[in-house]
Order: C-alpha cells, then structure tokens, then sequence
C-alpha cells in the first residue's frame, strides 16, 4: 500500500467503519478481477451506502490523488471494473434502494446497485418492465449496465440502455454531486447524459438512474427454428428483417453452444442442428400472428428444419433459459472461456461466420457461439484452460484475428461489453490518432486529473490535443 493509500485507508476507515473498508488479502484479490480474464491489482474497497457517502469518498480520495475505480456487480466482460495498479475500488453493490414509480411518466429513480431483472420484477404489477435484459440480468447491476451502455437479447426491437435511461445523479472525481438529464424529454444543451451512459466509469460514479419503463407487450411468440448449415441460419437472421419484421429478439446458437447447453438445461434442443435460431415477436395478438407468419414463411425459403413455437409461458421461459445460461454452460466443456462482443452490418452475418470457423480451427481452439444476431452482435467464445499456456495463447490468437476479421469487414470492436482493458490497444483499428486525442480531451473535462478508472477505453498514452500516437500493442502481462 502506497503513503497516500495508507492515509486515504484511515480516513475512509473513519468514515465508512471498519466493515465497509475492505483492506485484507481475500477482498483485495477477489476485487482484481471481474468476469473477463484481465486480473489486476486492488488497494482498498470501500462500500459506500448513500450519495453522500460516495460524495465524501471521493473528495477524500481526491485529497490523496488516489484513483477510483468503479464497481457494479463485477460481471463485466473487458476488465472495466478491474483496478490495474492499486487504487480505490467503489463498490456499489450495496446501493439498491428503488424510488417509487412515477407512472404518469412511466420511469423510476433507482440506485445503482439495483440488479437489472429486480426492476423489471418489481414493476411487473404496474404491466411496465424495463426493457433492456442483459443475459448475466439476475447478477448484473443497473449502474454496470449504465457503465458499459449494456444491451441484451431484447435490444434489437426496443434500443439498448442508453434509450432508457432518461437521467443520471452522478459524482464527479472532486464529490461534487451533478444531475443530468430528466424526465422532460430532449433537455437543452450537450446531452452528457448520453456521455456518461457508456463512459465506463471514467467520467463519474453514477449514484442513481432514473430509468425509462416500457409497457408489457400484450402477446409474446417465441420460435425456435433448426438449420442445417450456419450459413443458411445467418442468412435468415438478415431475411427475416428484410422482410419487413423486427423481431423483439432474434439470437443465434451455432452447434457446439446447443450441446453444451442442452446436456446442461434438458430444453429439447436438437444436438444435431449446425445452428438454431431463438426468435420472439411481440406486439398485439394480430401483429404476433402477421409476424409468426412472416418468419416461418421466410425460414422455410431458407431451408429451416423444424420450427417449434413455445406452446405456454413454461416453453417459452425454458428456451430462455437455454440462451441465458449458455456462457455458464461453456464449464462443461473447459473451466473458462475468452471472447470479443465485436458487431457486424448484419448483411455481413454469412461471411464473419465463415471467418469465425475458419480462424478458430487454424488456432485448434474450441469455439461456441452464442450471439444477438439481429444486431450483428457476435460473441464467439473460445473455450480454455488457462492453466494450459499454449491452448491460452492460441485462444489469444484467434481472439485478436476475430477483432480484426470484424473490422474488416465494417464490423466495430463493441456491441454491448464495453471496451476497459481488454479492446483498449484495439482502439486505433476503428479511430486515428485524431479521434483518440479528442476523446481524451472530452474525458479530460470531466477528470482533469486523470483518476478516475485510468487506463480503461483510450490507449496507453492517449493524451489531449496530442496527435501522432504510436502505434499501440496489447499490453504484456495484463493477461492471466
Ligand atoms: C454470463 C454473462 C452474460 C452476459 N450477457 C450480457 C449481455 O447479454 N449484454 C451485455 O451488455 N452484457 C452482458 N454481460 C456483461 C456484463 O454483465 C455487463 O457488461 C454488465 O453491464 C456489467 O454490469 P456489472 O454490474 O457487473 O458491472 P461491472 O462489471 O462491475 O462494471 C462494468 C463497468 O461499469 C463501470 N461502473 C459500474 N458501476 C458504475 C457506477 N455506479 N458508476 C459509473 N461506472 C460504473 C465499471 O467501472 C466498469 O467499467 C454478460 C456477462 C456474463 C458474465
């Protein structure tokens, strides 16, 4: 622990008391990590309650020029909530209070360790849900979906977090507590709401969301439709919408996920199938009929095998859960897993597929896929074990050929994850040195000292109003 790390410790430990400062080996270890592979390095953890609490955890930091680094529930995919090199972890974890809900204009204030799903259950009585449903929703917190402007199955018909999130209540890195955005719609000035939501936790600390509710939709369909060739679904994904239909979800599992996940979830999926289709359509009774029409109609052009549509909610809640617990169902097969959430042009779905298989069978790497393909949002997981130092460079290959593939193909490195640590060196492949120093120079404004979640999003560095950037690497060593 550095001198100004000791010092913070005490004053915080006066603050918070001794149970809300977490300053031994465990909490320190359990905190460098989050759900990616990036492991780091934690000084303290504080565990603040309140918006003043946090108001007054930072200015002390700030005091001690000691970083911050944001937490929600740790469930992030690119290392964002990871600390690289000590500092100050805020958790808040502990922060879920919700406010009442405003149903005239159908939002609620909530705090930001309020879990993703409990809104949604919370609400349901009201015929209101909160629309965007991260696959991880029963763990994930509303303040790490507003830090990584997360998205889910369900975010192709209704838009991803920062469609709904309507106002932030956020601390800056010196404890002044700001509030920005509202329920009036399209507040004048610089929407820095929208900055904040997606801003990984280097702009703030968010301490309450005032969220938007969508109304239930009156009938649901869910399908699931089997495909004998990946090409043949990925087409249909782009088909389907060509023909004039949204669906409210439209995910893709390619062979390998579906048996992974049927020996784990006994759903009925067929094991045999090179990649299944899960598509709801949603709406009155009438357009779920139109749209069911549409669908099947359109597979069937495409060479669909079997579609099934769920026959009760019991169905339709167990080919849900067949989708939401395939990343946990990759520990059948290897003990972890590594993957980029890269995004295609949906026209492009066929070809990044091809490219997938292709790289990951050069590298011998396992790879399941499991994805949002009506947005283009690939998650292909290379399953690992990373005690094994080759097949974990191997998967490390393949991972940075499937960056790059998307790319190439006008593809971006992000649909939902965010970019932290791990897509950071990745930055310059979609922005010059030109962008890089402009987004630095915005992230400056807010935090003029550079504490808050330092080394995350812009490459090592980055600095504003430089240009000229050298050429940046992935970084040695972050990696365990
Ligand atoms: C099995 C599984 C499935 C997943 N499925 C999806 C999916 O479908 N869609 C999707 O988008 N993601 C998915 N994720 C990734 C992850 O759940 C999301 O990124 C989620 O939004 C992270 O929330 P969290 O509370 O765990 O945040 P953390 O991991 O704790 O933090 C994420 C980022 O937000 C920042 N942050 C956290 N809280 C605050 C705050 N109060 N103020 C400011 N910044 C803050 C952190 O600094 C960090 O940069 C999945 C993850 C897993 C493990």
């Amino acid at each position: 622990m550095t001198t100004s790390t000791g010092a913070l410790a005490d004053r915080l430990r006066h603050l918070l008391g001794p149970d809300r400062l977490l300053e031994g080996d465990l909490a320190r270890s359990l905190y460098s990590h989050d759900g990616s592979i990036v492991g780091g390095a934690c000084g303290l953890v504080a565990l603040p309650e309140t918006t003043d609490e946090v108001a007054a955890c930072m200015r002390l930091a700030h005091e001690a020029g000691v970083d911050v680094i944001p937490r929600g529930s740790g469930t992030g995919l690119t290392g964002g909530a990871v600390p690289l090199d000590g500092g100050l972890v805020m958790s808040l974890a502990r922060m879920r209070e919700m406010g009442d809900v405003d149903v005239a204009n159908s939002c609620v204030w909530v705090q930001p360790g309020v879990l993703n799903l409990d809104v949604s259950t919370a609400v349901a009585h009201l015929g209101l849900h909160y629309a965007p449903d991260p696959s991880s929703q029963q763990a994930c917190s509303i303040g790490g979906n507003v830090g990584t402007n997360a998205g889910g199955p369900h975010c192709l018909a209704y838009g991803v977090t920062v469609q709904h999130v309507l106002g932030v209540e956020m601390v800056r890195p010196d404890g002044e507590v700001v509030v920005l955005g509202g329920v009036a719609p399209d507040p004048p000035g610089y929407d820095l709401r929208g900055l904040v939501v997606g801003a990984e936790g280097t702009v703030g600390i968010v301490t309450r969301v005032l969220l938007r509710l969508t109304p239930l939709p009156p009938d649901v369909r869910t399908m699931l439709l089997d495909f004998l060739s990946v090409t043949e679904a990925s087409a249909v994904v782009q088909a389907i919408i060509a023909a004039g239909v949204i669906p409210a979800a439209l995910e893709m599992m390619d062979r390998n996920m579906t048996m992974a996940v049927e020996e784990f979830v006994h759903a009925g999926l067929p094991t045999d199938a090179a990649a299944l289709l899960l598509v709801e359509v949603d709406g009155t009774a009438a357009e779920v009929d139109t749209a069911t029409a549409v669908v099947e109609r359109v597979a069937r052009t495409h060479g669909v095998r079997t579609v099934r549509v769920a026959q009760d909610e019991d169905e339709r809640a167990l080919l849900w859960k067949a989708r939401k617990t395939a990343f946990g169902a990759v520990a059948r097969v290897k003990p972890s897993y590594y993957l980029h959430d890269c995004v295609v042009p949906r026209t492009r779905l066929v070809e990044v597929m091809a490219a997938i298989g292709e790289i990951t069978a050069r590298e011998g790497v396992m790879c399941l896929n499991v994805f949002h393909a009506g947005d283009g949002n690939l998650h292909p997981i290379i399953a690992l074990d990373r005690s094994d130092p080759d097949e974990t460079e191997r998967a490390m290959r393949a991972g940075d050929q499937i960056v790059r593939a998307c790319v190439a193909l006008g593809g971006t490195l992000s649909g939902e994850h965010g970019i932290g640590v791990e897509k950071r060196d990745y930055m310059p492949l979609v922005f010059d040195h030109d962008d890089l120093a402009a987004q630095a120079c915005v992230r400056r404004a807010f935090d003029p000292d550079g504490r808050m979640n330092p080394d995350k999003i812009l490459p090592t560095g980055t600095r504003c109003g430089e240009v000229g950037l050298a050429d940046t690497q992935v970084p040695e060593g972050t990696w365990i």
